[in-house]
């Protein structure tokens, strides 16, 4: 298969009820231009996104995916994604997938300045290799968000709930993550309470507990996290949202992080100091994660 396959996709109206879509996808050509220079995701980030992991040709959590698709939409005032349209654009760019893991990135983005409509676009290409973190995990530091843990209620234009396309600051955390000399970073809020990584939510097991920061607004509910939510409580443990203490996390009997793609990764140290790490229950997540869902 090509390296990466893409359609632009032309939005349908939410109450749009017809049953086939693919007149309303176009087929590009992943080496040439496509977006106009008007486009407003380039400008100013101002759209939103997923990423869905696909594998052997299966996208995973479909329906989670595109629910928070129209949430975020909703929270950056952009119109209702037709979810339809999006379930079938999803298995279109997926029956391109490699064999093997692969990434399904959907964008649906204002659109081009003073234009009519919002320009859409789905996306599948192969995944990187996580075979190693996945095995040897990452160590993490902590970073100041810049807010308190109110914030995202107290200013829902901050949109932190949304998947936005603006992740410029999500991707230099990262940087300043690998400057401390460590893989990720876990975002703390100004009075002391954990959030969530760059591009993952955050789980602790406390005994024989799980548990994760409420998304009350402040970050965003991560599809993984549910999953490895349900399947926790299919196998018998006891799973629950809290407000966390950077404290809560570093003395964590273990942690993870959990995403997409990248999957169930081990946090083996938090600034410096080494968290216990449960390999086992890593790869049974992983064993979880990597079938049809
Ligand atoms: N939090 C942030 C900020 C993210 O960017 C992501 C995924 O990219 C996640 C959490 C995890 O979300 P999901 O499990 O749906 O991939």
């Amino acid at each position: 298969m090509a390296q990466r396959y893409a359609l632009m996709i032309a939005p349908a109206d939410a109450a749009d009820v017809r049953e086939d879509y693919s007149e309303t996808f176009t087929p590009m050509d992943v080496t040439a231009p496509a977006l106009s220079v008007g486009e407003l995701s380039t400008q100013r980030g101002d759209g939103v996104f997923e990423s869905i992991g696909v594998i052997d040709g299966h996208p995973n959590e479909v329906e989670a995916h595109v629910q928070r698709l129209a949430h975020s939409a909703r929270l950056c005032d952009l119109p209702a994604p037709n979810l339809e349209q999006w379930r079938q654009a999803i298995a279109a760019v997926a029956s391109q997938a490699p064999e093997g893991e692969a990434i399904v990135k959907l964008i649906l983005s204002r659109g081009v300045e003073h234009g009519p409509a919002p320009t859409a676009w789905a996306t599948v290409a192969p995944a990187p290799d996580f075979t190693a973190v996945r095995r040897n995990g990452v160590r993490v530091v902590t970073l100041d968000r810049g807010y308190d843990l109110g914030a995202g209620e107290r200013a829902p234009w901050l949109l932190l709930g949304a998947k936005t396309l603006s992740y410029a600051v999500n991707m230099a955390a990262l940087r300043e993550a690998h400057r401390r000399g460590a893989d990720d970073a876990v975002f703390v809020t100004r009075d002391g309470f954990v959030l969530e990584a760059p591009t993952a939510s955050l789980i602790l097991r406390r005994g024989d507990e799980f548990v994760t920061p409420a998304p009350s607004g402040g970050i965003l509910h991560g599809t993984t996290q549910l999953a490895v939510y349900e399947h926790l409580a299919a196998t018998g443990r006891r799973t629950g949202y809290a407000t966390l203490t950077a404290t809560d996390f570093v003395t964590a009997d273990a942690a993870w992080l959990v995403s997409s793609i990248r999957l169930a990764v081990s946090v083996t140290a938090v600034d410096g100091a080494p968290l216990p790490v449960d390999a086992d229950l890593t790869d049974e997540l992983n064993a979880f994660l990597l079938s049809p869902r």
